[in-house]
């Protein structure tokens, strides 16, 4: 695996978050780490046993400004395989900004977003995807979503995706090998169904992954659930009662809602991000419902999920509403179920309906199962987290389907060439090739001091 000259310079950054806080952590890393801080820490951390807390004082020119715990981790057992010492001082921020300025002052460098992980990545210490594991998890949004990161961080993403590139080069190494002898190999009894069959089984597995990456998006970063509906069937008043806050204004008024509300909460264990859109008329009756109607139509396409609020006197869903609700996972909800007195369908033009009253907060608890059902059909424990993966996968599965239909048309040297493409892409997801842009911009979105 090929992985840029470790950096030879110190680097000091602040590990938690700014804000109050009872504790903050400021982590210095490299090889004058432990010299750089044995000129404002007593005792000195080279002075101490490595791996081990200890209660010391950290001092400026000023006298003593804080007692805090250090650490000393000795290169190449540390998290980045460099020398680090970590040390924990009072929070607030105001001390460890300090910590960093005297640690610069003394010459470590303040540390770039991600650059902690990336010298862990760098001596070889996490593969990529680990790497990435690490800076998900400071926002995964849910348990669920914690869970898949650690796997992914003990490498089980990983081994899957190895498992499925020595397939590929496999696959392809016996292909190749005939191709050089076409006569003989290609037409070899059963050869053709054998890499049929290799194909087909690496296919589904990828199929699977992708499946899968859904499931990882809504745990990790949270779904995107977008209500839409006529206008007073509701919305408001279901958005406010889902998030427990008075956030829309609700009144019997068509048309209150014009710009898109947008709330976060956890139902049950899922992350959600719900947006509260206008509602849309049959008829525009000016350029302001018409405007916000549009807002309200594009948000829908960007959804994970759409719940479609329809009055229960009125079970019917729009013509437009038809047309979203087609290429989306969407659930149809009859409010104001209070108001009816037979009671209300179970299907709505073909479609399951959950009835509710969003007023008197009754059917909520079915809607957070639905929906829950709606958004995690699978139970994974292994999948793509991040965009980068998904697309990388993606393109490791368009080449498999390439190979799959040069060989259905008998083309192999072909198929050899895709084959070659699904192992590089694999390679490229599991970062045994890389590109500086693709690391520059993996790293930058981590927080300082990971
Ligand atoms: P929106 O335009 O779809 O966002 O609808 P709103 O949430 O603003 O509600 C329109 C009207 O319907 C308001 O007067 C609400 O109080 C009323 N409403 C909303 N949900 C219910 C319900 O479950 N039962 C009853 N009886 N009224 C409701």
């Amino acid at each position: 695996m090929k992985r840029p000259s470790p950096s030879n310079d110190t680097i000091v950054a602040r590990a938690t978050a700014p804000g109050r806080g009872a504790v903050d952590l400021v982590r210095l890393s490299g090889p004058r780490a432990v010299e750089i801080t044995g000129h404002f820490i007593e005792p000195r951390p080279a002075d101490r046993r490595p791996r081990y807390v200890y209660q010391a004082r950290a001092g400026g020119v000023d006298g003593v400004l804080d007692r805090l715990l250090a650490v000393r981790f000795a290169g190449p057992r540390s998290y980045t395989g460099e020398d680090v010492v970590e040390l924990s001082c009072h929070g607030g921020g105001a001390i460890a900004r300090r910590l960093v300025e005297i640690a610069v002052g003394f010459g470590a460098r303040p540390a770039e977003p991600g650059e902690f992980t990336r010298r862990a990545w760098e001596a070889g210490k996490l593969d990529l995807l680990q790497a990435e594991a690490v800076g998900a998890l400071a926002g995964a949004r849910s348990l669920i979503g914690v869970r898949l990161l650690e796997r992914q961080l003990g490498g089980a993403l990983s081994r899957l995706l190895d498992g499925l590139r020595r397939r590929s080069i496999e696959l392809a190494a016996g292909l190749e090998a005939r191709l050089a002898y076409p006569e003989e190999g290609l037409n070899e009894a059963g050869y053709r169904r054998e890499l049929e069959e290799g194909l087909c089984g690496l296919d589904g597995e990828l199929a699977e992954l992708e499946s899968s990456a859904a499931v990882a998006r809504v745990t990790v970063d949270g779904a995107v659930v977008v209500l839409v509906g006529e206008e007073n069937v509701g919305k408001s008043t279901l958005f406010n009662r889902l998030l427990g806050a008075e956030a829309a204004l609700v009144t019997p008024t068509p048309g209150t809602t014009r710009d898109i509300l947008r709330g976060e909460l956890e139902l049950d264990g899922l992350p959600l991000v719900l947006y509260d859109t206008a509602g849309r008329p049959e008829l525009w009756r000016d350029e302001l419902t018409e405007l916000a109607a549009r807002r309200a139509s594009v948000a829908a396409r960007t959804a994970d999920a759409l719940l479609v609020v329809l009055d229960a006197r009125r079970p019917r869903i729009p013509d437009w509403a038809q047309a979203e609700i087609e290429n989306q996972p969407a659930l149809v909800l009859l409010n104001k179920r209070d108001l009816l007195e037979e009671t209300p369908p179970d299907e709505v033009d073909g479609r399951p309906a959950l009835a509710l009253s969003a007023a008197a907060g009754a059917g909520v608890e079915e809607l957070t199962a639905a929906l829950r059902e709606l958004l995690l059909p699978l139970n994974v424990d292994t999948a793509p987290t991040s965009r980068r993966q998904r697309l990388g996968l993606r393109r490791a599965r368009e080449a498999l389907v390439a190979a799959r239909s040069a060989l259905g048309h008998g083309i192999w040297d072909a198929a050899a060439e895709e084959l070659v493409a699904v192992r590089r892409a694999l390679e490229e997801v599991l970062g045994l090739v890389t590109d500086e842009d693709v690391l520059d911009a993996l790293f930058a979105d981590f927080c300082v001091g990971k």
